[in-house]
């Protein structure tokens, strides 16, 4: 027995949730209040009383729930070898997998390294930096430079690299960690126009560099579509002249494509679209589906070769990394994206999904901005559509419990609702989203 037994009603304690009980009507409680699932089969989960919602909190089920294309192969999986580790070892599939990536990813990659999360897929990237310039004998480059409101983790690294708020819980983070501005469209960080903004952006990185010493930043670290943040789409020509500014100064790019990788804005990775070669890239969340935990750090070629050309050892890495169970979740996730044509999929239901809520929801007085790319969207609301300024947190609770009425679980951050449908969305099941995201918005007049 407990001497001290907790006094929350809660034996679990949940990541990002407010730990309220569940009957508080407080204004902390209701993101998580009442949802408890059961049972989830293509885009839809149910809960425990049979109601019925279209999942699209997260960019984690790309497949859908319940695949039995999906499921047949882990299965197999299961029965044929539940584990092996790949420390000194390996196994068929990790293999296999690394090879689809690299292929799919670009030639200038040739490494795959394996965690088990987002966080540790950003982690590995930062431990890979640091690593590269120890071999090259340029041990003062230590420094890592991000965005200001970029997510990359909760590990102590990746959350030294995050900037939205929350190193606050834990602070310092790592101390060789900045910041650059960021040229938001939609809440335009400095005066002038988007291109000013852009340009000003820009400047301000390179003035950052200087001041931390160029020769001492490891690497600069980018979310090209600020997820977590409220699908923040950055202007592409402002993601390229990053890269432009990273290989004048010889520092390396991480591009964290956790949540646009694999198909969610309608390319396998936006890098693609971008046209922007990263030294470091991660994966995780439309990797497996959900049918298992899985980051993956994919290595250019120039720092594998650097690093273990020669031999070499990383020392890094978990007991499970490479899980062979994870790494069948995600040849068949691959394989069922592919039968499926769910990339283009991804781009067709995104585009026509946007442009209907954007003609519907336009001029809608709480409505102050509606984007995306893909099947990752969002819509930005204001109690004033000139000042911009936020709506409440009742505005919130009110469009949340409006939409699971209608059936839909979204997420809700900062005044945005933000929407991850799965990528076998069909038209149907689009219609049926679009309709219940503005009959809520419509709802709350
Ligand atoms: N990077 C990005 C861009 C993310 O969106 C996330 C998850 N929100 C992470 C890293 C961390 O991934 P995980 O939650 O799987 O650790």
């Amino acid at each position: 027995m407990l001497k001290n037994k907790p006094k929350s009603s809660y034996s679990t304690l949940h990541p990002f949730s407010y730990m309220t009980p569940f009957s508080s009507t407080t204004e902390r409680d209701f993101q998580s209040r009442n949802i408890c699932l059961t049972r989830g089969e293509g885009v839809w989960v149910y809960d425990g009383e049979g109601n019925r919602f279209l999942y699209a909190t997260t960019a984690v089920p790309s497949v859908g729930l319940g695949n039995p294309f999906v499921l047949d192969r882990i299965r197999a999986q299961y029965e044929t070898l539940n584990f092996a580790s790949t420390c000194g070892q390996t196994h068929p599939l990790i293999e296999e997998l690394s090879r689809r990536l690299i292929e799919r990813s670009g030639s200038s990659f040739g490494q795959v390294f394996y965690s088990n999360d987002g966080s540790g897929a950003v982690e590995t990237a930062m431990r890979l930096a640091r690593q590269y310039w120890i071999s090259k004998g340029q041990t003062k480059r230590i420094k890592f430079i991000s965005l200001e409101g970029c997510y990359h983790g909760t590990t102590f690294g990746s959350g030294s690299v995050t900037h939205l708020g929350i190193q606050q819980s834990f602070g310092p983070g790592l101390a060789e960690c900045y910041a650059a501005p960021v040229p938001n469209p939609y809440r335009l960080p400095l005066e002038g126009t988007l291109q000013q903004n852009i340009n000003d952006c820009l400047h301000l990185l390179e003035e950052l560099i200087f001041e931390v010493g160029p020769n001492e930043v490891a690497a600069v670290l980018l979310e090209p579509i600020q997820g977590v943040n409220g699908i923040v789409p950055l202007p592409p020509a402002y993601l390229k002249s990053i890269r432009e500014i990273t290989e004048k100064y010889g520092i390396l790019l991480i591009m964290d494509e956790v949540a646009t990788g694999v198909g969610r804005t309608g390319n396998w990775i936006y890098s693609h679209e971008l046209n922007i070669q990263a030294d470091l890239l991660t994966l995780s969340k439309g990797l497996t589906g959900g049918y298992f935990p899985m980051g993956a750090t994919l290595i250019s070629a120039t720092i594998a070769e650097q690093l273990f050309g020669n031999g070499g050892i990383f020392l890094h890495g978990s007991t499970q990394s490479g899980h062979p169970v994870g790494c069948a979740a995600a040849l068949a996730v691959l394989d069922y994206m592919d039968e499926n044509c769910l990339i283009s999929n991804a781009e067709q239901r995104g585009s026509s999904l946007l442009s209907t809520l954007q003609s519907a929801l336009r001029d809608h007085p709480y409505v102050g901005d509606i984007r995306g790319k893909g099947l990752m969207l969002a819509i930005e609301f204001v109690s004033d559509r000139t000042t911009k300024s936020p709506v409440d947190f009742a505005f919130g609770e009110k469009l949340s419990a409006a939409l699971h009425q209608e059936g839909v679980l979204g997420n809700w951050f900062n005044g945005v609702l933000i929407l991850y449908p799965p990528l076998t969305l069909s038209p149907g099941e689009e219609a049926f989203l679009c309709q219940a995201v503005i009959k809520s918005v419509h709802s709350i007049e």
